[in-house]
């Protein structure tokens, strides 16, 4: 399958892309930990990137687009892929757009996670996530806590809260999120490909992608 999926901070993106990958073997490519994988490297991008990100704004397009560009050309998106967190301006929609047409390659939706603003609050703020940067399993310690509080149920690394989940970190993701990436559900709608889902429930958005991929 080839999915774009937009949502709010904490929608469930990450989450829902993850179950998506155990259905057909499509990549799951999220822009937010290829960032966060170049600022622990300490990469050039890494340098670049950290400061925008820990303040809660977005990365600039074009480094992005450097990014995604080079991303969608690996042999692995041949099997389909997810795409967690991008695009997340127009202009980042319009180049993908034009990017996949020179490549070939149809999407079969954008899906928009649809989630109550008080739900959103709550998930970020008693998120966490695992430590171990090949595993980056995620937790929630009221709803989906690990079985010994603090460690990574899959590898025994420690569970950590992101540096951009400071409670003033998360209001400005808020705001950026309304002010620069939730146009692109109108976007998508205008180019046929929006799937509107209530994500309350990470396997329901599951179950509702199945059945629509299915016809
Ligand atoms: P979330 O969706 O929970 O806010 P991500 O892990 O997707 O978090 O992104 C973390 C940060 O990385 C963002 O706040 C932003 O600074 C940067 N980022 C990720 N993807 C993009 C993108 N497509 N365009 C610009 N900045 C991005
Ligand atoms: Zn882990």
């Amino acid at each position: 399958m080839r999915l774009i999926l937009l949502g709010a901070p904490g929608a469930g993106k990450g989450t829902v892309a993850k179950l998506l990958t155990q259905i057909d073997g499509s990549v799951q490519i999220s822009t937010g930990d290829i960032l966060r994988g170049a600022v622990r490297d300490g990469t050039d991008l890494g340098k670049e990137a950290e400061g925008y990100m820990n303040r809660g704004e977005l990365v600039p397009d074009s480094l992005i687009m450097g990014i995604m560009g080079e991303r969608l050309l690996e042999d692995d998106c041949k099997s389909g892929f997810l795409l967690d967190g991008f695009p997340r301006t127009i202009p980042q929609a319009e180049e993908l757009k034009t990017l996949l047409e020179k490549l070939n390659i149809d999407l079969d939706f954008a899906v928009n996670l649809n989630v109550p603003k008080d739900v959103i609050l709550d998930r970020l703020t008693t998120r966490r996530t695992c430590s171990n940067p090949e595993c980056q399993a995620i937790y929630n310690v009221k709803s989906m806590p690990s079985k010994v509080e603090g460690i990574c149920d899959k590898c025994g690394s420690p569970t950590i809260q992101r540096d951009d989940e400071t409670e003033e970190a998360i209001t400005k993701r808020l705001d950026t999120f309304n002010e620069q990436t939730a146009p692109l559900v109108d976007f998508y709608r205008d180019e046929g490909l929006l799937l509107d889902v209530n994500a309350t429930s990470s396997d329901v958005v599951v179950s509702t992608i199945k059945e629509k991929l299915a016809g």
